[in-house]
């Protein structure tokens, strides 16, 4: 049995309702969910879903209508607001579809905007940026404008930036949503081998086949309740719902 230290995230009876007009809308409808330090986990599901719901309520940037989000073990609900930014700025790193980049910045410059938010030293910032630009293959690039690189490499060098820190946690909202085949693959290739060799969680919301039949945790988020695996279709959807299969 793997014991609560062993998972760096655990949900409980997680629910985010938004009104409705009369009503409201279950974005998620209690999601029991625990990932383990290091693991490496997918998400699909149709869109309007909620994962993107999940991913902002377990980066502690969105609250939960109930329900229990556990970071290390702790209660998030129980933190202050100084631990809760602390623990989103040095814990949890984000990638987004795209927007990523500060465009008058340079590469450089964007991936060490954590460590200066942190108030990391110089020094210590810029041995990091060069280990980071190694890292996701740009070693000389450091000194480009984002608006000089291709949709891959923006991509890869927001990685690097939501690295900076050495969160425990990424997670990436369809990260390769706007990029052809062969640079999803550079790109997730690099967030491969950072897993691997820096022991990073990943989350990674995907709509590509590739991308989640390669993991070793595909997960289905739909209708806010998430599934173990990748349901192939609607009518297991449906047949789930319905508890027929
Ligand atoms: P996905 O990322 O899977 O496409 P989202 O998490 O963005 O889905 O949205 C889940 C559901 O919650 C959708 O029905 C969406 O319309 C609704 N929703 C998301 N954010 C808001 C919001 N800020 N206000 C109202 N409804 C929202
Ligand atoms: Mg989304």
């Amino acid at each position: 049995m793997a014991k609560d230290e062993d998972y760096v995230i655990v949900t409980k009876g997680l629910t985010k309702e938004y009104p409705f007009g009369e009503t409201t809308i279950k974005a998620i409808n209690g999601i029991d969910f625990a990932i383990k330090k290091g693991e490496y986990a997918t998400i699909v599901g149709p869109s309007g879903s909620g994962k993107t719901t999940f991913l902002n309520l377990i980066g502690t940037i969105d609250n939960p209508t109930s329900g229990e989000i556990f970071f290390n073990g702790r209660k998030v609900s129980e933190m202050t607001g100084k631990e809760i930014r602390e623990l989103r700025r040095t814990k949890i790193g984000f990638v987004f579809q795209a927007f990523n980049l500060l465009e008058i910045l340079t590469t450089a410059e964007n991936i060490a905007l954590p460590m200066i938010i942190n108030g990391t030293p110089a020094v210590e910032r810029e041995e990091r940026v060069q280990e980071l630009l190694e890292i996701i293959g740009l070693p000389d690039r450091g000194e480009h404008f984002p608006m000089e690189l291709s949709g891959g490499q923006r991509q890869r060098v927001a990685i690097a930036r939501s690295l900076a820190n050495k969160p425990e946690v990424i997670l990436l909202d369809e990260p390769t949503g706007q990029v052809d085949s062969n640079t999803s693959r550079e790109i997730m290739d690099y967030l491969l081998k950072i897993n691997r060799e820096e022991g990073v969680t990943l989350i990674v919301v995907t709509h590509e086949d590739m991308i989640a039949s390669e993991s070793r945790r595909p997960l289905t988020i739909i209708d806010g309740k998430i599934y173990e695996g990748i349901l192939e279709s609607f009518l297991d959807i449906k047949a789930i719902q319905e508890g027929t299969l």
